[in-house]
């Protein structure tokens, strides 16, 4: 059984790519448990044609940590895959990552780390250093991170916020970076830059995600681009993702970067057109003053 984490910037894409993967998995055949760790609790909205309502959290809330069964954590959802949602304190009041530290205890206690599972994913919020949010990688359940990220500065400094936190735990626990993935926010040189800067920390770009509205008309389905559009160009992207992850044999500790090798990167990527402009102009300023 492999654990999985994927971690990445609110909004990145995280939920919407993690549950693409699972259902591009499930037609292979594979047995998956998803793990939503976000407080937002839609991180199975898509395989389950809607939000679940109740999160663990509450069921242990509500009936007492003892009492909870798989009843009240589990629902199936597309392709056979279960679904878990952990849920969240409202917003501003406790900790955030209190829903995960209960959920993980909770599914120990419920053996369903025992089943016959061949992938169980986390779906984690990454830009709030947390000590709940940590817990899938500090407690060892997940020792294969991917991140979710764009060539957005922000987006990329929380990527390799999060490869500073991985690096805490990669000896304690044995926590490995898999790859990143870009999730294209149509950023100028978007593939190369991240591309380098997945080579800048140790890793690789493990995949590029197109952005394409077709996400979102499934999005409005309650479905993933699989289970809405099968034959579409976006399915196979998500395929050849979930192909990439299943033959994955890349697994290391990152090197995060320092701010100002981050800047400089979206300076030399970010910014080459525009420097690519102004030299050609002032080779054109030169040649006509000749
Ligand atoms: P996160 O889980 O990281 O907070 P979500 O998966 O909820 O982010 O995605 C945020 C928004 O971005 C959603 O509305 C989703 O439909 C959209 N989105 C994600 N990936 C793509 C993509 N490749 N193309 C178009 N829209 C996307
Ligand atoms: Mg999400």
């Amino acid at each position: 059984m492999r654990q999985v984490a994927i971690y990445g910037k609110g909004g990145i894409g995280k939920s919407t790519t993690t549950q693409n993967i699972l259902a591009a998995l499930a037609e292979l055949g594979k047995k998956i448990m998803l793990v939503g760790c976000d407080p937002k609790s839609d991180s199975t909205r898509l395989l389950l044609g809607g939000k679940a309502q109740e999160t663990v959290l509450n069921s242990v809330k509500e009936v007492g940590q003892e009492n909870v069964t798989e009843e009240d954590v589990f629902k199936v959802g597309f392709g056979g895959i279960r679904c878990v949602e952990s849920g969240g304190p409202e917003p501003g009041v406790g900790c955030a990552g209190r829903g995960i530290i209960t959920s993980i205890t909770t599914l120990e206690q419920l053996g369903s780390y025992e089943k016959d599972l061949d992938y169980v994913f986390y779906d984690v919020l990454g830009d709030v250093v947390c000590g709940g949010f940590a817990m899938p990688i500090r407690e060892a359940y997940a020792k294969e991170i991917y991140i979710v990220c764009s060539g957005e500065l922000m987006a990329l400094y929380a990527a390799n916020n999060i490869c500073k936190g991985v690096l805490k735990f990669a000896n304690s626990g044995g926590v490995r970076i898999g790859g990143i993935i870009c999730n294209s926010r149509n950023v100028d040189n978007e593939k190369d830059m991240v591309d380098a800067f997945a080579k800048k920390i140790g890793t690789q770009m493990i995949h590029f995600i197109p952005r394409d509205n077709v996400v979102q008309r499934a999005e409005i389905q309650k479905k993933t681009v699989i289970e809405y559009d099968k034959s579409c160009g976006q399915a196979d992207v998500y395929r050849e993702l979930a192909g990439k992850i299943e033959t994955n044999d890349m697994f290391i500790v990152p090197s995060p970067i320092s701010m100002q090798e981050l800047e400089d990167l979206m300076m030399e990527y970010g910014l080459m057109e525009e420097y690519e402009r102004t030299t050609e102009a002032a080779k054109e300023n030169t040649a006509t003053q000749r």
